[in-house]
């Protein structure tokens, strides 16, 4: 099993600001924010990215999306409007190697898709 910062943050053996958790997911607040909110869902089960997952693995997506969408509720941007990013490999910036998904918003986005 590989391990990285976001594996033992799942374990609980590498401090975090979580917000929620489950049996799949754990969801913390970005230790370098770049939005009012800014929130990093990843699944506890290591993928190293997204290029990981296979078909099975599908239920496993929805669940962040829908997680994602929850914890966009509880933080007051689900009508203002938020991102949800998922980087992958080194030309989308992924520095972390354990699939994550970062939720922004409290602020209006700019970017190469904004
Ligand atoms: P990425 O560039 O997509 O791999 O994003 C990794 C994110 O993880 C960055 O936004 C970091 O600020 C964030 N990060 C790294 N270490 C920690 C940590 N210990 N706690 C919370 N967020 C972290």
């Amino acid at each position: 099993m590989e391990q990285d910062i976001f594996c033992g943050i799942a374990a609980g053996a590498i401090p975090a600001n979580k917000l929620y958790e489950d049996k799949k997911v754990v969801v913390f607040t970005d230790i370098n924010p770049q939005a009012p909110v800014h929130v990093v869902i990843i699944p506890r089960k290591h993928f190293t990215s997204l290029n990981d997952l296979e078909e099975k693995d599908e239920g496993l997506l929805g669940h962040m999306l829908l997680v994602a969408a929850r914890i966009a509720r509880e933080h007051g941007v689900a009508f203002s409007g938020y991102r949800l990013v998922i980087n992958t490999g080194p030309q989308g910036g992924q520095a972390v190697p354990h699939l994550h998904m970062h939720l922004l918003g409290g602020r209006a986005l700019a970017g190469e898709l904004g």
